[in-house]
């Protein structure tokens, strides 16, 4: 997957995560199984941008999505 998608994916499913949460804490009871929820899906959300957010060329992994060009091999992540 090209890192432009992947970029605009996480976009999408960071809204839909805040969506989420915010109807969740506003409008169901805060229970323990609601927390344990919501606490092992921010867990796989983390766990989702680690994966998504890698070089396409040398695999590692880049902390934001605002780099244009991978910060260990240089390689442009725009043009692919
Ligand atoms: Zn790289």
């Amino acid at each position: 997957m090209k890192f432009q998608t992947r970029k605009k994916v996480i976009g999408i499913s960071s809204i839909i995560m805040g969506i989420y949460f915010f109807l969740n804490i506003l409008f169901t009871p805060f229970i323990e199984a609601q927390i344990i929820i919501l606490g092992i899906l921010l867990v796989l959300y983390c766990v989702f941008i680690i994966i998504m957010l890698r070089c396409p060329y040398c695999n590692k992994h880049i902390r934001s999505t605002k780099y244009n060009h991978c910060p260990y091999c240089g390689k442009d992540l725009v043009d692919e």
